[in-house]
């Protein structure tokens, strides 16, 4: 029986094999000699199987951080990446980064950073989303029936370049296309008895009248979590855990039904008020106690399908957060033009 002298023996034979380039990290999440760790979980001693799983899920930790993994449609998971980094550090981190003395992070950004790293402590893996997609990711992978009105909520901006099929492609509306990519990319969890999860930040574009509120870009954290016999109790568990980590305090939740057409149940997610002691009634951000915070819900089968996820045998949730609201709510910011402005006086306040 492995113990976890073994995890840490293998963890510096794959160092030393990443180091003379014999094997690349991508090859080594795959290695028999780390399946066979990860197998042997289940029949750990009850007692000593919670820290054998958790130095597992380091050495996989260690082993995505180092290399990203890619996949057929060539995007990047990493652990962390600085997307306002002025080189394409998410394909190679170079040596000298620029002196942050003068600058600092932007608040969306913060709290971008924040959130994920919320659940990468809960094992989600993270995949950067795209700002250029085909109308397929955008609805058909999404359950978007053909001619259906809620096709028209999203009122994208279109290119004139089109995609094989000869429609034209689009600015993302919501970080939900990616789901697809994310679900086909990662389905080999399934069937080694895993799950996926992931959580995905990203821009998202749409043709708004710019005002206080809103904005034609917006940032969103879009999460899935899909395995076996996953519920409603495990989104409603997971999200308030990781909300709770975030403003680092017990909150209450309230959810109440909604309509997307790729979650079935779909809800509309509150937590009470991190702001006030809820008795208030006079509080300048929840009015009444909780805040609208998300949209979410079970993933809808026909999503799975599209995937090639058996959705009699697997069942998942997903979520998208706004950022922007999120990072308004936090900070008192009255206009959401202030993000985008680039005025300094507005930037150094978050120093
Ligand atoms: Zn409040």
């Amino acid at each position: 029986m492995p113990t976890i002298n073994d995890i840490l023996d293998l963890r510096r034979q794959f160092e030393a094999e990443i180091k003379e380039n014999s094997k690349t990290a991508y090859e080594l999440l795959k290695d028999k000699r780390f399946k066979d760790l990860v197998l042997a979980i289940k029949h750990q001693d009850p007692k000593s199987r919670q820290a054998f799983g958790q130095a597992i899920n380091e050495l996989k930790q260690f082993l995505t951080q180092h290399k990203k993994l890619k996949s057929k449609d060539s995007f990047n998971i990493d652990e962390n990446f600085d997307v306002t980094a002025p080189l394409n550090i998410n394909q190679s981190r170079p040596l000298n980064l620029p002196n942050l003395i003068n600058g600092s992070v932007h608040p969306i950004m913060k709290a971008q950073n924040d959130l994920v790293e919320v659940f990468v402590k809960m094992g989600f893996d993270v995949i950067e989303s795209r700002q250029l997609d085909s109308q397929f990711y955008m609805f058909d992978s999404l359950n978007f029936p053909k001619q259906h009105p809620a096709r028209e909520e999203f009122d994208n901006f279109l290119l004139k370049q089109t995609d094989a099929s000869g429609q034209p492609l689009l600015a993302p509306a919501h970080t939900s296309t990616m789901q697809n990519r994310v679900l086909k990319a990662q389905k080999y969890l399934l069937d080694e008895d895993q799950v996926i999860a992931c959580v995905i930040p990203g821009r998202v574009f749409r043709n708004e009248d710019v005002d206080a509120s809103h904005d034609h870009m917006f940032y969103q954290l879009e999460g899935i979590y899909v395995g076996k016999k996953v519920s409603v109790a495990n989104l409603i568990a997971t999200l308030k855990q990781a909300m709770s980590s975030y403003f680092q305090q017990d909150l209450k939740i309230k959810i109440q039904p909604f309509y997307f057409p790729f979650t079935e149940p779909s809800f509309e997610f509150a937590i009470s008020c991190p702001f006030c002691d809820q008795t208030k009634t006079d509080c300048r951000i929840c009015g009444e106690g909780y805040i609208e915070l998300l949209g979410c819900g079970l993933i809808h089968p026909n999503v799975l399908k599209q995937a090639d996820i058996d959705s009699q045998i697997y069942t998942g949730f997903a979520w998208g957060l706004g950022l922007n609201r999120l990072t308004m709510l936090k900070y008192g910011i009255e206009d959401i033009r202030h993000f985008t402005s680039g005025k300094l006086e507005f930037l150094r306040q978050f120093k």
